[in-house]
């Protein structure tokens, strides 16, 4: 009777187990603003989608806040985005992400006003990113596309509680500012994985990558 109960409990957890996999989880996308396209919302929709297995909810497109614009350099405050999207996050999503085509900045150590690729919150409720250096020295309005559809990868990562990954080719690498280190990154290592799952997010162990194929780090 005892083995048959443990027998019955393991299958029971076996099975909650399948039903947390198999739970769907949603992120909002948020257009920021017209410069971004639809084509560049829809390549980060799509590879959110391939990466972590989840589903993409596109709210309506809204105009970048005010209240982020840093006049001294013409270009929009990250962390004040951060604060304007958590506050916009419907409650039954788990992150949401805006995306922008302005250039973003945030404080990186001395330097007050520093352009970044995109911000995310460690374990945070928001990221934000922006295609304007996402198209510095691409080949194509395609190739930027793919640039920031793998820094949306990277922003969410943050959200999700991943911190920057030291392994060369991995996605969750710090860019210091340099756009064409994403063209070397392709997917998580096996380390981003495992931490991503112990944070309880169920992703696909192969994904069909969603970009031009180059081996896995
Ligand atoms: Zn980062
Ligand atoms: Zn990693």
């Amino acid at each position: 009777v005892r083995c048959r109960a443990g027998g019955g409990l393991a299958l029971a957890a076996a099975l909650l187990a399948l039903a947390a996999q198999a739970a769907p989880w949603t992120v909002a996308l948020q257009p920021l603003g017209d410069s971004i396209g639809d084509q560049d919302v829809a390549a980060v929709s799509q590879a959110l989608k391939a990466m972590y297995g989840l589903e993409v909810r596109v709210l309506p497109r809204t105009p970048l806040p005010p209240e982020a614009w840093y006049a001294p350099r013409s270009r929009y405050r990250a962390e004040r985005l951060l604060h304007f999207l958590a506050g916009r996050r419907p409650p039954d999503t788990a992150r949401i992400l805006g995306l922008t085509a302005e250039d973003i900045s945030t404080t990186k150590g001395d330097v007050y006003d520093w352009g970044v690729l995109g911000l995310g919150d460690l374990d945070g409720p928001a990221g934000v990113l922006s295609l304007f250096r996402c198209k510095k020295g691409a080949r194509s309005a395609a190739h930027a596309r793919e640039r920031l559809a793998k820094v949306a990868v990277h922003e969410l990562g943050h959200a999700l509680g991943l911190a920057h990954c030291p392994h060369s080719g991995c996605l969750m690498r710090d860019a210091e500012g340099k756009v064409s280190s994403t063209d070397e990154e392709n997917d998580f290592c096996a380390a981003c994985r495992i931490q991503l799952r112990a944070h309880g997010w169920a992703l696909p162990d192969n994904p069909a990558l969603p970009w031009s194929a180059h081996p896995a780090p």
